[in-house]
């Protein structure tokens, strides 16, 4: 099953520029082996301490996105291996990661969360928050860090045009923060959106980056 979802998902990204991100939070070892075997090269996980555990059981060339939100006290626990720290939601935590990336002599990538969903609890920047931190002088000075784009949670729903609003957002904050801050930075190019239900709808809106977990491996 895992294998056959996953063949299927990479046979709807054929001709596209986008990648799958495996969401295997809650899944056992077992069955990110089975994903591994499949193809699947990059995994998603949104616990520090669930994907530092799931690290060393997994071959060396999984890329280990992390997706969920990440304090500033525990980005030491995955700084050792992590690829792409998908939730950044601060300068704070910009500055933490370049701490601890420059204790380990590594580059980590990340992107900007942004909140675009209707829901309160949906963390996130806004767009004037992102431009302030990339205003900075103390985010020009990080050599650590590499922000390689933008990331976003839609609102649970099935209402397409709200979903095409969102998804238009953010693709929206991409462009201008690429134009104003990147024009001549090419890592900056991921836009990370897209899960399970509305995966197919993300990618006609530009996604570069879907994030998939119960369509693959079944409900949690
Ligand atoms: C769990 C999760 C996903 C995957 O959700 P599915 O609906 O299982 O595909 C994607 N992104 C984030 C941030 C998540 O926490």
């Amino acid at each position: 099953m895992i294998q056959e979802n996953i063949q299927r998902i990479q046979q709807q990204l054929a001709g596209t520029a986008a990648r799958l991100v495996v969401v295997t939070k809650t899944h056992s070892v077992e069955r990110l082996q089975e994903a591994y075997e499949a193809g699947a090269r990059i995994f998603g996980e949104n616990r520090v301490q669930e994907m530092a555990a799931k690290h060393p059981e997994l071959p060396a060339d999984v890329e280990w996105h992390l997706i969920g939100h990440l304090q500033t006290n525990k980005v030491k626990y995955i700084a050792p291996f992590v690829h792409t720290i998908q939730s950044i939601d601060s300068l704070k935590l910009l500055l933490e990661i370049e701490r601890q990336a420059a204790r380990h002599n590594r580059v980590i990538e990340g992107l900007l969360q942004f909140h675009i969903a209707d829901e309160e609890t949906k963390t996130g920047l806004t767009l004037p928050e992102a431009e302030e931190i990339l205003g900075s002088e103390e985010f020009r000075a990080l050599r650590h860090v590499r922000l390689t784009g933008v990331m976003a949670v839609a609102t649970f729903t099935p209402d397409e045009d709200q979903l095409r609003r969102e998804f238009r957002a953010l693709r929206g904050y991409f462009d201008k923060l690429k134009a104003l801050y990147f024009a001549e930075d090419e890592a900056f190019r991921e836009v990370s959106m897209g899960m399970s239900s509305d995966y197919a709808l993300a990618l006609r809106e530009g996604s570069t980056l879907i994030r998939v977990g119960s369509a693959i491996f079944g409900a949690r």
